[in-house]
């Protein structure tokens, strides 16, 4: 079922965002049902607009004449089901749920109401938080692990997030008679039109405590202090995010949000990654860099390695030690040393003496 979305927006290939939004306005206005439109003819354009109007299902549909389900946040359905539209209950509105007020808001969003084909896209779903740690770079090669005190909405642990007093029942909410939503009347733009609204005594579960929890006032969540561990693998670069799913802040009856740590690395006054492999720069003496020599170097994890320089033919060469780089999901990189000639700062009368004969020698 292939059809021309921009055909049934009246709008050219080439239109832009604001074109195609400026058309369905016009067109959904016209064949909105409650306005005494025609419903098949107000869905097509709707399903029209929510393709067209985000940037990669229009792509998709510019490229092969369809979409294609994908994961991440706002990815339709392949095959386009516009009677997913009308939701299963129906009752009031043909729309089901659809709330046309979020529409006109924020247009952005709009894709997302054709993908919860199931009937659970209404699950609450609480913040994402953020954090930010800072690590030594020590740390952010061999791997670390922190616990910190995070103060944010947690799940009441005297009710277990009823929001019930422990040993109480709880009772049919006398506000939606227990369904859980509430049918209300909206006015939009283009008039007044039913919709279907969670109901907030119950938060749409049905059920209220007959008493209270003390600790939550019957909220079931509530703003503590919770202490949370992170592990930071191995060979974490600065500026990294690490995701803890299900750790940010929880909300009643709904699944608890992500946190996100940020993980920065301090810069270290020797060693610094450039991928798997670690770098520094390590200056010798000319005498060493004339005849070779051996230098130890105390590597990131204290250990101390006597590196062997050879007779240098150039002021400046890495040496490669492998190995003793990142060790991390089955890389392992190595240790780049850039060795540099330090020159003295002072020189005695001796030196200067054997110098002048090396200089005479035409070194
Ligand atoms: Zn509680
Ligand atoms: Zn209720």
């Amino acid at each position: 079922m292939t059809k021309d979305y921009y055909a049934i927006l009246g709008v050219d290939r080439k239109a832009t965002k604001d074109d195609i939004k400026k058309a369905f306005r016009k067109l959904a206005q016209k064949h909105h049902p409650d306005k005494g439109g025609d419903e098949n003819k107000f869905k097509e354009v709707t399903e029209a607009y929510s393709i067209l109007s985000n940037e990669r299902k229009r792509r998709e549909y510019d490229s092969y004449g369809r979409t294609f389900a994908g994961g991440g946040a706002g990815a339709s359905t392949g095959g386009f089901d516009p009677n997913q539209f009308s939701g299963a209950q129906g009752q009031g509105s043909p729309f089901g749920e659809f709330d046309f007020s979020d529409i006109f808001s924020g247009f952005s969003g709009f894709g997302d109401i054709f993908t919860g084909g199931e009937g659970a896209s209404q699950v609450a779903r609480g913040r994402d938080i953020s954090i930010d740690i800072e690590i030594s770079f020590k740390e952010a090669i061999l791997g670390a692990r922190r616990s910190m005190l995070i103060a944010k909405v947690s799940k009441c642990e005297e009710c277990v997030g009823t929001g019930a007093k422990k040993g109480t029942k709880m009772k049919e909410c006398s506000v939606c008679g227990g369904s859980g939503r509430m049918h209300e009347t909206r006015n939009s733009i283009f008039g007044a039109f039913s919709a279907v609204r969670t109901c907030k005594e119950c938060e749409g579960t049905g059920k209220i405590p007959t008493e209270r929890c003390n600790v939550c006032s019957g909220h079931g969540v509530l703003r503590r202090e919770e202490e949370i561990s992170v592990s930071v693998p191995a060979g974490i670069d600065n500026g990294e995010m690490i995701r803890l799913p299900g750790q940010g802040e929880a909300v009643k009856n709904g699944t608890s949000g992500d946190l996100y740590v940020k993980v920065h690395v301090k810069p270290h006054p020797i060693f610094k990654k450039e991928g798997v492999n670690i770098v520094m720069d390590l200056p010798i003496k000319i005498t060493d860099a004339l005849l070779g020599s051996t230098v130890p170097v105390t590597l990131i994890d204290d250990k101390v390695l006597e590196i062997k320089i050879p007779q240098l033919s150039n002021a400046e060469e890495t040496l490669r030690v492998r190995g003793k780089g990142v060790h991390a999901q089955g890389a392992q990189g190595d240790l780049l040393i850039r060795v540099t000639i330090a020159l003295p700062k002072k020189i005695s009368s001796r030196a200067k003496k054997a110098i002048s004969e090396l200089k005479e020698e035409g070194l």
